[in-house]
């Protein structure tokens, strides 16, 4: 199964659908990304806050699959941002990681009552130049701290990775990046699981013969988001891998887009961390 790509403003290109790692720990991580590898995901996302980027760097060596085969993702943590310790904590990463450089940086979380994030951009900016982060972006970001880190750098992130899901579905920000070139990755795609037993969903995805995580990840591809599903049970891993082999209607979308709630969210506000 050839995995679609998207292609970023920099010019570089990501597999839209990729393999997400929090909540794993260091050890489980070594079979769950070994997993995940086998399966066929070539996109791992992980984090310096997740705590397992030594364990993810061991699933990658041991799969055998070269490194510029997989597109690798990790985080800057809060505590990290400012000019000089995003160096610091960058090298920690690679370190952890096992590798000399990621496929994509980001800063975690904008944390504005540390007002920390422009001199943090200006470090990610030198790992670009430097080719040690091939691509550069952010997490979690409103729209006004992109309006900010865009006017006062004028280098626009290539990824904005934000909860999103069918009961959250960030209409605003997705305009937004849509208009700014940013492309929309979306974490907590399945809604951490918590949205599965939907009745329309479910009624969506027997028409089609698939599961609702499956019908879930479909309606994500089909609106252009790049997602990073997360499970540690095999059957699962390859179940969320197994999203190419059909079609949703017009009919199917409407129904999703009127899942959409005012109060959807399900992890932290950008504003409360
Ligand atoms: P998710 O939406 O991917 O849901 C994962 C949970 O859904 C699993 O733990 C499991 O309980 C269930 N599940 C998964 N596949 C299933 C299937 N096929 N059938 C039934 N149940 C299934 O949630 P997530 O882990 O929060 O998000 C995915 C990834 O996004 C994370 O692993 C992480 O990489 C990233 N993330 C980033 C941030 C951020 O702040 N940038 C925050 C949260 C998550």
């Amino acid at each position: 199964m050839t995995i679609p790509r998207i292609e970023l403003n920099d010019g570089n290109e990501i597999p839209q659908l990729g393999y997400g790692v929090w909540q794993i720990g260091n050890d489980e991580a070594v079979a769950a990304v070994g997993q995940a590898l086998e399966t066929g995901y070539r996109h791992i996302d992980t984090a310096t806050f997740y705590g397992n980027e030594e364990g993810v760097g061991k699933a990658l060596k041991a799969s055998g699959v070269a490194r510029g085969d997989i597109y690798l993702t990790t985080k800057l943590w809060n505590a990290d941002q400012g000019y000089d310790s995003t160096f610091r904590a960058f090298d920690a990463s690679l370190k952890r990681l096992g590798t000399d450089y990621v496929d994509l940086y980001l800063i975690h979380w904008p944390v504005p009552g540390q007002d920390r994030f422009l001199d943090t951009w200006r470090a990610f900016i030198k790992l670009k130049e430097d080719g040690r982060a091939k691509s550069i972006g952010v997490s979690n970001f409103r729209i006004a701290d992109l309006q900010r880190l865009i006017a006062e750098t004028g280098v626009t992130p290539v990824i904005n990775q934000i909860e999103l899901h069918p009961q959250f579905q960030q209409d605003e920000l997705r305009v937004f990046h849509e208009k700014k070139g940013i492309a929309t990755e979306a974490w907590s795609p399945l809604g951490q699981g918590k949205i599965l037993e939907n009745a329309d969903l479910k009624q969506i995805a027997a028409k089609h013969g698939k599961t609702v995580a499956q019908t879930i990840l479909r309606w994500h591809l089909d609106i252009g988001n790049i997602i990073i599903p997360k499970s540690v049970t095999p059957s699962r891993i390859q179940e969320n891998f197994d999203v190419f082999g059909f079609k949703l209607s017009s009919g199917d979308h409407d129904a999703i887009s009127a899942l959409n709630g005012s109060n959807g969210r399900i992890g932290p506000h950008p504003d409360s961390i």
